[in-house]
């Protein structure tokens, strides 16, 4: 599979027309959100960036793999811009006394590491994990949750016209202009990580499974048909 910023925005615009579309139809989506509030910051100047955060720092992929540097990640999500606008949109489906009012502290927490994969030192590698627990709306019973998500990027960081054969283990992130942010790769990751359709996890906690609660009862049958309707667009 190839990353990259191409890949990215693709990915968005699709994953953001899926989510419009669903929340669509039951009216209560507000105005539009991605792909245009998503930073595409790759291809322009640098960004103002905090001092002494490596995350954000854009830097060749040699001169990452050849630093041998580890990124400790303890970032708000609000950081992700991203990820907080989806977060963001996703929340705007609830009434306003159910919204959860500090989303926006969430933390993403992890680390990553920089290398070679191969003895020349000439294909550069970040691998590392991370993960958040991100406030998000149960599609089931329409009440807010924490979603954890997690990833465990192992990504060679290419070139347009280079391969990575022979690394099966590592996914390709297309590198622009040979320049690599890692902010951009967690965001990315953690946006796939999003499911199409949050759900509890456990169902004793969600309301939907309640026979008690009529009106949660109610809207589980629409979500559950445009679930399978989705499932089968993939
Ligand atoms: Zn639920």
């Amino acid at each position: 599979m190839r990353m990259g910023f191409a890949y990215v925005n693709q990915k968005l615009k699709q994953r953001t027309e899926e989510f419009t579309r669903f929340i669509g139809q039951y009216g209560y989506f507000p105005g539009k959100l991605l792909p245009e509030a998503f930073d595409t910051s790759g291809v322009g100047p640098y960004h103002a960036r905090a001092m002494g955060n490596p995350l954000r720092e854009r830097r060749t992929a040699a001169d990452w793999a050849s630093s041998s540097q580890v990124i400790e990640i303890a970032e708000k999500i609000s950081s992700f811009e991203g990820l907080a606008e989806i977060v963001e949109a996703d929340l705007a489906a609830l009434d306003a006394e159910k919204r959860p009012m500090d989303w926006r502290a969430s933390t993403v927490l992890g680390e990553l590491r920089f290398g070679f994969a191969d003895g020349d030192h000439s294909i550069a590698t970040m691998t590392g994990h991370a993960s958040v627990a991100v406030d998000a709306v149960c599609q089931r019973c329409l009440e807010a949750f924490q979603l954890t998500l997690e990833i465990e990027p192992r990504l060679l960081l290419l070139g347009q016209q280079e391969e990575g054969e022979g690394y099966d283990d590592f996914e390709v992130w297309e590198l622009q202009e040979y320049a690599f942010r890692p902010l951009d790769a967690v965001q990315e990751m953690l946006i796939m990580a999003l499911p199409f359709a949050a759900t509890h996890d456990n169902m004793a906690e969600c309301k939907a499974f309640s026979t008690e609660d009529e009106v949660a009862e109610e809207m589980t049958t629409p979500f559950a048909d445009l679930r399978s309707q989705m499932k089968q667009n993939q």
